[in-house]
């Protein structure tokens, strides 16, 4: 926990107060939620203070912090998705199509109407989180509350499709591990399923073109670099919710995008589901309910769609890893920069053996890219065969399903 309380005058006191000596907290404290007492941890390098239970005591019942009711919770509400193991764990099963909705009697999400009033208070169309996001932001949001305390984190695993089950920390990235997944994007390491990243948005930027865009964290400590976890969208209306301070859980593809400065571990959401978001609850202090935005619109649609044609029907004079693209260029990055090694790209249904829970994946010696010229922003006059011939279909009509970022992992287009 980041958080406590002083028993006796029930003063807060975070996790930052602890180090000094003498203390500058009153023994004994208390958990932030209920009576249950807890120890300070003190932390040392990197890794945080915090506040554990007392040996031998257990959070009361009905406290938020209670992991036992906190994952049969999770797992109730989960539609099948969550489920407690006989160790006590929380095993989050990642189902083919993470997007799937399961049959509620519910209003569906039809991002084809473009006829949907919104207002700034009300929607007639409420957007749902896939109930994998959604159990998915409530683990990282428990997780949050406990500070991230590797022994609570310890009692989730993951099991993506197809494959073995895996460590949360494998799936999901927090600020104390945003470096481990900037290590593992910079080896060119095979990751065959989502990848999600949960911090709280440090501020929105625009770039060049005046796109909003969210910053998770800035100059990250990685080895002797920094970088930076940046959260995009071509669509705007996928960023606007967010604001500084918001919590969010950003799901699908992230990649490693290197530039001239500060290298970007960042994710180019293209659906509303890839982003659950929520917010402190300025008068309890307590996390909200995960939502996410609108979804995209048919009418938002088209543009990028042919913006992504217009970048596939350039002669593929790029390698398929090269590096940064000047931040002018706002849609997300062409197939080529957004598809995996070919040895990491399956089948659609191919099913990958996963090491992770035994010894870490084998891992590419990382190679230095190769510096390429800044892609041109329209197409050359003449492109000499195009590997991916722009298909004549009317501006209205359903694009072709694009096999890049989160999209690559299923078979379909949900
Ligand atoms: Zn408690």
């Amino acid at each position: 926990m980041d958080k406590a309380r002083e028993q006796r005058t029930g003063r807060l006191v975070p996790a930052e107060e602890i180090g000094p000596d003498p203390e500058p907290f009153e023994r004994p404290l208390i958990c932030l939620h209920c009576d249950s007492v807890v120890e300070p941890v003190r932390g040392y390098k990197s890794v945080p203070s915090l506040f554990r239970l007392a040996k031998g005591t257990s959070h009361e019942a009905g406290c938020l912090l209670n992991p036992t009711e906190v994952i049969q919770s999770i797992a109730h509400g989960s539609h099948g998705l969550a489920h407690v193991t006989d160790d006590g764990l929380l095993r989050l099963e990642l189902p083919a199509d993470i997007s799937a909705l399961p049959p509620w009697p519910t209003m569906p999400i039809d991002d084809t109407d473009t006829d949907v009033v919104r207002t700034h208070n009300t929607t007639t169309v409420r957007p749902y989180l896939p109930p994998a996001i959604t159990s998915a932001a409530k683990i990282a949001r428990f997780l949050h509350m406990h500070g991230f305390d590797p022994k609570v984190v310890e009692r989730f695993r993951v099991k993506p499709h197809g494959q073995r089950p895996i460590l949360w920390g494998r799936f999901c990235y927090s600020p104390r591990t945003y470096a481990d997944l900037y290590q593992r994007c910079a080896r060119r390491e095979p990751i065959s399923h989502p990848i999600a990243v949960h911090g709280t948005v440090h501020s929105i930027a625009q770039d060049r073109n005046g796109k909003p865009y969210a910053r998770l964290a800035l100059d990250v400590p990685a080895g002797d670099t920094r970088f930076h976890v940046l959260l995009r969208s071509a669509h705007d209306s996928l960023i606007k919710p967010l604001t500084a301070g918001t919590h969010v859980l950003a799901v699908g593809d992230w990649t490693l995008f290197d530039t001239p400065h500060v290298p970007q571990l960042r994710l180019f959401a293209d659906e509303h589901w890839q982003i659950a978001y929520w917010e402190t609850d300025p008068t309890t202090g307590l996390p909200t309910e995960p939502i996410c935005p609108a979804p995209v619109t048919a009418r938002q649609r088209p543009d990028a769609e042919a913006r992504a044609r217009t970048r596939r029907s350039r002669p593929a004079r790029e390698p398929r890893h090269a590096p940064a693209q000047p931040e002018s260029i706002t849609p997300p990055p062409p197939p080529a920069l957004a598809a995996p090694p070919p040895q990491a790209q399956p089948a659609a249904e191919t099913v990958l053996p996963e090491s992770e829970l035994a010894d870490e994946p084998a891992v590419t010696p990382p190679h230095p890219e190769p510096a390429v010229p800044d892609a041109p922003t329209q197409p050359p006059p003449v492109p000499p065969q195009p590997p991916f011939p722009p298909p004549p279909v009317p501006p209205l009509a359903e694009p072709a399903p694009r096999r890049q970022g989160w999209r690559r992992w299923f078979g379909r287009r949900p």
